[in-house]
């Protein structure tokens, strides 16, 4: 998505070596029409597709969920990253190491929320090595729902994670794919 590169090149900060801060628009300050534009995009994407549920996780992962599935008209679960007193009974869960907070979670979902009459679609902010992604199409898959594809908006690219789940033949379909950063320096693959 061209507008997400310009923007990206305009507000994003490389931080390190892998780390892209978009605070300004999407992770802390949230511009709403730009991520109405992303949102009509997936939308856009996937025109034509069977879709009864979005599924992301917790936290990052829920503005641009939630904005697809108003979007798209679907409901919306996202995985919760701790035990919390206000979710009981069984759930389907999965570990995922935090590439951000360098920890590992167990993210779950209510076994009341998804099925296997469920066609999902994955949203979520960032992809890097995969973690957050392979998680939730383990819970996906452990409830028998159909994984009809998986979007985030950024995706590093050079991290690896959307080309190892796209040899195992998930539909991985980032919005801007970043191939090379540096301070100062960032370039998309097309
Ligand atoms: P993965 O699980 O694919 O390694 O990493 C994806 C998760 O880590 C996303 O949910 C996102 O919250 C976080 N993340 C990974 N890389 C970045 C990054 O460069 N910037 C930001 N803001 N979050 C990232």
């Amino acid at each position: 998505m061209k507008a997400l590169e310009q923007k990206i090149l305009n507000e994003g900060t490389v931080l390190g070596s892998d780390i892209l801060k978009v605070g300004s628009f999407l992770n802390q300050q949230i511009d709403v029409d730009f991520l109405l534009d992303m949102c009509n995009e997936i939308n856009r994407i996937y025109a034509g597709e069977e879709i009864t549920k979005i599924l992301t996780v917790e936290a990052s992962g829920i503005a641009i969920a939630i904005a697809a599935a108003v979007v798209m008209h679907k409901n919306v679960i996202f995985a919760k990253k701790s035990k919390t007193s206000n979710v009981t009974g069984p759930v389907y869960g999965a570990k995922v190491h935090s590439f951000t907070h360098g920890t590992d979670n167990y993210i779950t979902v209510p076994k009341d929320y998804i099925n296997s009459n469920d066609k999902v679609l994955i949203i979520d902010d960032f992809l890097a090595n995969g973690e957050a992604l392979r998680g939730l199409i383990d819970i996906a898959e452990q409830a028998g729902a159909k994984i009809v594809g998986c979007t985030c908006a950024i995706e590093k690219g050079f991290q690896g994670g959307g080309d190892e789940l796209r040899k195992k033949g998930y539909r991985i379909e980032s919005l801007a794919i970043i191939d090379k950063m540096e301070p100062g320096n960032i370039e998309f693959r097309h």
